[in-house]
């Protein structure tokens, strides 16, 4: 092993255990997954983080996903399962639809169109969060609470679309106490949006990154997505 490959698999490693602590010490007990953010490394340095046992990877832009899927398309014999975290811009759907298991931030009515248009184009399927903004943050993406209900139910007549969930951010530097109470907001505007919509199963709640998952899988957090922490002594 090289040192940085010692490196990312001590990483690893970490954020296991520390997620594993805080599922065990949380009153959901509900299994965890770690989405590795890999935007910040190229793409020998993300099959690192394969190597060590991630096999979910998370990028924020389309262009940065579609380098390490050709990639490892060329490099390697298999593809990690990649999650779109960020803003994607409806004219790189068609191109970033195929590679994708999930697409965590449908932050619009119209880029939910476009991507069941697509979806039915190459006859798939394709799971997705709805991105809901619970800051007080302008800047932040994501729609805001309002927006949910109607969405939810256009959504229902697009067959190409699995809405599993939602997902969130904390107000940037915000603090943990303010982190938890947003990440309850999301937890029970998920639980008023479930009992609304019976069709729907909205297991999933994708919201905590390095300096609060903690905070989000007390809160019900499903997927949580870990970037920096991953590349302490790498980047
Ligand atoms: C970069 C990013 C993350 C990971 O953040 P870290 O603080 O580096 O763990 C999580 N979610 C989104 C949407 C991101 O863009």
């Amino acid at each position: 092993m090289t040192d940085s490959a010692r490196l990312v698999q001590n990483n690893w490693n970490c954020v296991q255990e520390a997620v594993q602590a805080a599922a065990d010490g949380s009153h959901w007990k509900q299994e965890v997954q770690v989405i590795g953010v890999s935007k910040y490394v190229d793409a020998p340095q993300t099959n690192l983080l394969v190597q060590a046992g991630c096999q979910e990877l998370g990028e924020n832009r389309p262009q940065f996903l579609w380098e390490k899927f050709d990639w490892f398309a060329q490099e390697q014999s298999t593809q990690p399962q990649w999650h779109m975290i960020g803003h994607l811009q409806r004219n790189k759907v068609r191109r970033t639809l195929p590679m994708l298991k999930m697409i965590h931030s449908v932050d619009s009515l119209r880029l939910a169109k476009t991507l069941e248009d697509e979806a039915a184009k190459i006859k798939r399927r394709i799971a997705i969060l709805a991105e809901v903004n619970v800051t007080q943050d302008n800047s932040k993406t994501g729609m805001p609470e309002s927006e949910l209900s109607p969405f939810l139910e256009q959504i229902a007549d697009m067959p190409h679309l699995e809405l599993r969930g939602l997902m969130a951010m904390s107000t940037h530097f915000a603090g943990g106490d303010q982190a938890r109470t947003e990440f309850a907001r999301v937890r029970e505007l998920r639980d008023r949006l479930q009992a609304a919509f019976p069709q729907f199963d909205l297991r999933e709640l994708s919201m905590g990154m390095s300096g609060d998952f903690r905070e989000a899988i007390l809160e019900g957090a499903t997927l949580v997505r870990i970037g920096s922490s991953l590349w302490e002594g790498i980047r």
